[in-house]
């Protein structure tokens, strides 16, 4: 790992740490209503498209076992396993770090700002979302902020791409040698 690569790889992981704990933290409030677990793939929807310095970290951490699994079928994230579990758990992008959370966020119209709430339907069950204090609720926005700041150091041009173009070889090869994106690649990796 050249040094570029490694210095984003090391700021991205400090923030995935910092993320988990404050996720943790409201999914232990939530108690037994937080029922995501290993092998529930609700959430793990196909086409996920994500910032290259996630790829990045994903190919840094699970580069040698990308090389020989198999992506799972189309339909479903390419990162499963047969068993509904994800592959790359550790090195899981930001938004699979916080899925199952109640989110919270706010629209701002003509008549003001207002509110809105959303959980997993699997994890509705004896949840009040409308009660549910603040401090429980993932506030949509403030964490995509500090995740855009980071992808911006990595890659001014704030490229997607989509987990499944992850098993490409030559575009692991290209993230790990630290060359810098150019305009358009996510569009081109995303259709490989
Ligand atoms: S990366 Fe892992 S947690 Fe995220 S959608 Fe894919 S399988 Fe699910």
């Amino acid at each position: 790992m050249n040094d570029r690569v490694h210095r984003n790889v090391h700021r991205l992981r400090i923030w995935h740490q910092q993320i988990d704990r404050d996720a943790g933290r409201r999914a232990r409030a939530l108690g037994p209503a937080w029922r995501c677990k290993r092998g529930c793939s609700a959430c793990c929807r196909d086409g996920l498209r994500i910032f290259s310095v996630e790829a990045l970290r994903i190919c840094a951490d699970f580069g040698e076992q990308l090389a020989s699994w198999k992506p799972h079928p189309p339909g479903k994230c390419a990162m499963l396993d047969d068993a509904g579990a994800c592959r790359i758990y550790s090195a899981r992008p930001y938004v699979c770090r916080t899925q199952g959370l109640p989110l919270s966020w706010i629209d701002s119209g003509p008549s003001g700002t207002v509110e809105w709430r959303d959980i997993c339907p699997i994890n509705e069950p004896g949840l009040n979302l409308e009660a549910l204090p603040a401090e429980v609720l993932w506030q949509i926005g403030p964490a995509e902020g500090k995740l855009a700041v980071i992808e911006r150091c990595w890659d001014p041009l704030m490229e997607r791409l989509g987990l499944r173009a992850l098993f490409d070889p030559r575009l692991r090869k290209r993230l790990l040698s630290g060359a810098e994106m150019k305009e358009g690649d996510g569009e081109r990796e995303a259709s490989q």
